[in-house]
């Protein structure tokens, strides 16, 4: 019998998942799936976090000594930058161009108003938000360049600081360019052999993605209580998630005009990443997977994807800034139609940029910069509560979709640059047994 795609296995247990978690809800079951589901999908994310690190070092320090031409990291290193800033600034444009003309904020009844504020204004998880923005607010403004240059390895290790991690790759890969080829060669086959290590640790953690996903959708649907608020604000998820589409719809364009490989070709290879990073809602934790995903089943060489993912991973998320910008703009059109000016859509674009580029790859991390962007329009204060209490709701769901698309802008980014590097090639997918006749 012929075996069932990943994308399949993985797509059943999220529906499975959901299933349960309604089930749950409808039996009053929810703190059984906290204490007896839920914690198999938290392992299967400290599992892929436990390789995101090795893996980043291993595969960006070979790529980089791989590349054997300072000058090839420099154009690999600008054209990407550059085409992240380019499909992040298409990315905001639709979102202000779709809440503009929807306008899902104005029209909302007084009462729904006030019953969201009533329940989210003061909820622990708003002013969670509210908190860990002041934080990144209070810092110089220069404290993010300062921040991507470790005094300590081991410490970004410890940390997962993902930029000080991939600072630190960057210079050793270049500095074992620079020595002698017989001095350089035992470091870059230790290296060579951890990313094929982590490689094969991808594939056995997949083994469970599909329960895993199982537990991690239960868990989501458990969360989910006040249906009625939730179909308050379709208007605006729909505005978000319509959105989203159209950036994935951008992205297929791109590949099949920069690659000239089919767009369904595209999305089933790079499914289970998607899947993952649906599930997770967390870019970071999903990297392993992008990364295998790439590297194995687009064809896209290690020098590009070891160097490309992993900081799309931490600066690229179009999804992300999409959201920012529909989420601003529809709390203004609720509680501060006043600021509605074209100026303030500009500082948005701006904004929205460099807080994408900001925003930690981890859950929920888009409405703490969501804060930074009210912020800089000169949003008062005092609803500043009120305006993410309004958007609290449905933040997970949304959150889940805007990381997907963070997930397939990078692994469309990879493919364009690899395309333009000459380092496209054909796809070599692995298994996970693959020696494992030798051994067992
Ligand atoms: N969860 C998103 C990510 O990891 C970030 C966000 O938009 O909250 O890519």
């Amino acid at each position: 019998m012929k075996k069932l795609a990943l994308h399949w296995k993985i797509l059943i247990g999220m529906a499975l998942g959901i299933i349960f978690g309604f089930i749950m809800n409808a039996v009053s079951g929810q703190q059984f799936v906290s204490d007896w589901i839920a914690p198999f999908g938290k392992i299967f994310i400290n599992l892929l976090k436990l390789i995101a690190v090795p893996l980043i070092l291993a595969s960006l320090i070979k790529g980089i000594s791989d590349l054997k031409d300072i000058s090839k990291i420099k154009r690999m290193g600008l054209r990407t930058i550059s085409i992240y800033i380019a499909t992040t600034l298409v990315a905001i444009v639709i979102g202000l161009s779709i809440v503009n003309v929807v306008k899902p904020g104005t029209g909302m009844s007084e009462t729904t108003i006030e019953k969201i504020k009533l329940k989210y204004e003061n909820d622990a998880g708003v002013a969670d938000k509210l908190q860990k923005a002041s934080v990144q607010k209070d810092a110089g403004p220069l404290q993010a360049l300062v921040d991507i240059f470790p005094s300590n390895i081991f410490k970004a290790m410890g940390e997962a600081k993902m930029l000080q991690i991939i600072f630190f790759a960057l210079f050793m890969g270049i500095c074992l360019l620079l020595i002698p080829e017989q001095k350089a060669k035992p470091m870059i086959d230790l290296f060579d052999s951890l990313n094929e290590i982590v490689m094969k640790m991808v594939d056995l953690i997949m083994l469970s993605a599909p329960y895993a996903v199982f537990a991690l959708m239960a868990n989501v649907i458990i969360a989910f209580d006040d249906t009625e608020i939730l179909l308050k604000l379709l208007q605006y998820a729909l505005c978000v998630v319509g959105g989203l589409i159209l950036m994935i719809g951008f992205y297929l364009f791109l590949v099949t005009v920069f690659t000239k490989k089919s767009p369904m070709w595209f999305l089933k290879q790079i499914s289970p990443a998607q899947l993952l990073a649906f599930s997770t809602s967390s870019s970071a934790a999903t990297l392993p997977v992008t990364m295998e995903r790439v590297e194995e089943h687009l064809g896209v060489d290690k020098e590009v994807s070891g160097f490309v993912l992993p900081v799309g991973a931490t600066v690229n998320m179009d999804g992300t800034s999409l959201y920012q910008g529909i989420a601003a703009v529809f709390i203004m059109q609720v509680i501060w139609p006043e600021g509605l000016t074209f100026t303030n859509q500009i500082v948005i674009i701006l904004t929205a940029l460099l807080a994408s580029i900001g925003s930690a790859a981890v859950p929920s991390a888009g409405m703490v910069m969501l804060v930074i962007v009210l912020e800089s329009i000169g949003f008062p204060s005092d609803l500043l509560p009120i305006g993410l209490a309004l958007i609290f709701a449905v933040d997970r769901p949304l959150d889940m979709c805007r990381t997907t698309v963070n997930v397939t802008g990078d692994a469309t980014v990879s493919m364009i640059v690899a395309k333009s590097l000459d380092k496209l090639n054909d796809p070599k997918p692995r298994e996970w047994d693959d020696h494992y006749e030798a051994v067992k």
